[in-house]
């Protein structure tokens, strides 16, 4: 059987994942993006076990393993006060940990080892349109100075994030809504009772503050509300921030992951609230699915399957945006309370891992 030539749009994580697998599985492959260079930016953290166990036929998990830090626990503080600590290592998995890697680090190892299978990032190289013919897909490309190509391949897959025009080409609904929180993040040094093994979630009356490990002391604090570095409730902030941003976030999910010969992984499919870490994660398992069927067979149910997942892990993530955002001051104690008596026991425990760290969908 000839390979089939495939057009990869969209060299974030989703892309670059897909462009790999498929570069294994022997099929033809265009990878482009219309930036001229990776992301310099640290923005998804958090590698879950799903994701490991995605990559580990490539021996990417490792790379990724090495690279990052891994966490072991994550401890719930409600108003500065220890609430409980849930041990991750607990997880029956050869993988007992999340991995937290900055992004730009995680796009990094994917990019080399493309490279090392002979794959290249086509840069400053946008797809403007296409059009499915028959069994082929013909796409226009085009770059600086006004130069245009139209490119023919058997599949096209729409890796181009949240604003994708392979998405808005298909004409699928991307039906959801925005979250009324202005999110902000910082990457800071700190000084405080804060592991480079471990994660920390402070839950305040006014917000939510996650607070993730970058090693060598550093670390990313995440909050539902403006102004992260003056709100640490416990510990101290070293010096200026490597990285600081404000940002809002919705949740929504595509009427249908593809059509005919053209298919979508990753914030082109779906977004949601970093509550859960799950979005690049969602997306690499989506392209390592998507790029295994487009070799072996089964795209007829890749939408329906991607979906109900997609769906089940925007619905997980949406109760813990809530879980962690309650401002009744009576639903908060209740909640401090559960968190308090319940959390520590065993038999809970062993219920929330699997969701924790991405191996229940
Ligand atoms: C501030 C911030 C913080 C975040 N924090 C987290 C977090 O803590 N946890 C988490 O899981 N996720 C987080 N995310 C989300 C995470 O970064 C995304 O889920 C992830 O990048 C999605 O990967 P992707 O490959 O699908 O899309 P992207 O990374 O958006 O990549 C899409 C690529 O497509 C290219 N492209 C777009 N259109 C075209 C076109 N027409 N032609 C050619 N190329 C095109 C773009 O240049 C881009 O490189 C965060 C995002 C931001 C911005």
């Amino acid at each position: 059987m000839a390979k089939p030539r495939v057009l990869i749009v969209g060299a974030g994580p989703v892309g670059l994942a897909a462009a790999d697998r498929l570069l294994r599985n022997g099929a033809e492959v265009r990878i482009v993006d219309r930036n001229g260079a990776r992301t310099i930016l640290s923005k998804a953290l958090a590698i879950n076990v799903r994701t490991l166990e995605h990559l580990e036929a490539s021996g990417l998990s490792d790379r990724l393993i090495e690279a990052g830090q891994r966490i072991h626990r994550m401890r719930f503080f409600g108003d500065g006060i220890p609430l409980a600590t849930i041990d991750l290592s607990r997880l029956p998995h050869r993988y007992n940990y999340l991995v937290c890697l900055p992004q730009s680090e995680t796009e990094r190892i994917l990019e080399e080892d493309l490279n090392a299978l002979g794959g290249r990032v086509e840069r400053e190289t946008e797809l403007t349109g296409f059009q499915q013919e028959g069994e082929r897909v013909a796409a226009t490309l085009s770059g600086p100075g006004g130069w245009e190509e139209t490119a023919t391949v058997d599949y096209l897959v729409g890796a181009d994030g949240a604003h994708s025009v392979v998405r808005k080409g298909l004409g699928v609904g991307f039906p959801g809504s925005r979250h009324d929180l202005t999110w902000n993040l910082a990457d800071v040094e700190l000084d405080g009772p804060y592991g480079d093994d471990e994660a920390t979630m402070h839950l305040q009356p006014e917000h939510a503050m996650l607070i993730l490990p970058l090693g060598r002391r550093r670390f990313r604090i995440v909050t539902t509300v403006p102004d992260a570095l003056n709100r640490l409730p416990v510990g101290r902030v070293v010096g200026a921030p490597s990285w600081t941003t404000d940002f809002t976030t919705s949740h929504r999910i595509v009427d249908s992951y593809g059509s005919g010969r053209v298919f979508l992984a990753g914030d082109a499919a779906h977004i949601h609230s970093p509550a859960g870490g799950r979005g690049m994660n969602l997306g690499i398992e989506d392209a390592t699915v998507l790029a295994n069927r487009i070799v072996g067979g089964g795209l007829e149910t890749y939408s329906r399957d991607r979906r109900k997942v997609g769906l089940s892990v925007i619905g997980q993530t949406e109760r813990m945006l809530a879980m962690v955002t309650l401002r009744s001051p009576l639903a908060r104690a209740l909640r401090d309370l559960a968190l308090r008596t319940l959390l520590p026991l065993e038999p809970v425990q062993a219920r929330l891992r699997p969701r924790l760290m991405g191996v229940a969908d």
